[in-house]
């Protein structure tokens, strides 16, 4: 789903747009269970030009992921109904989804988390608590690992 944020009216569009228009923003969602974070991200995102998509547990994450097309996905691991790991592997699996980079978003707490992120097929990972700057590095990084992208850059 799209987040509806009232500081940002264009980010409320749930249409890819048409062709002549603005250049598309690249979507990236965010799978997360806490509110808040999914809130400041949503922000964040929004004011770098990226399109916020989120769900709010690993199977939510596939659904949206199936049928709104991020760009990129940042999948946090500790997850209710399916896991971060979980909904990873069955992404990774779908020739549908499988070309969507996921990053996952392990906890400094958990460092065997890292390699059974990309064991998973995760690809990357950034460890919480992060940095703002680091968080919207690999972002910026990893979304033009997107195929559906070609040489879109970012606003
Ligand atoms: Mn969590």
């Amino acid at each position: 789903m799209n987040h509806t944020n009232s500081f940002e009216p264009a980010a409320v569009s749930d249409q890819m747009p048409a062709r002549g228009d603005a250049q598309p923003r690249p979507r990236v969602l965010v799978v997360e269970d806490n509110g808040d974070m999914r809130d400041f991200l949503a922000r964040v995102l929004l004011m770098q030009g990226y399109e916020f998509l989120e769900a709010s547990d690993g199977a939510e994450g596939l659904h949206v992921a199936r049928t709104q097309h991020p760009n990129l996905i940042l999948m946090d691991i500790s997850l209710p109904v399916l896991d971060g790991f979980e909904a990873t592997r069955q992404l990774k699996q779908d020739p549908a989804m499988r070309h969507i980079p996921v990053i996952a978003v392990t906890a400094h707490a958990r460092p065997a988390d890292e390699q059974r992120a990309l064991d998973a097929g995760c690809d990357g990972y950034i460890s919480k608590p992060y940095s703002l700057r680091d968080f919207l590095t690999v972002v910026e990084k990893n979304i033009y690992r997107s195929q559906s992208l070609g040489e879109h850059v970012p606003a």
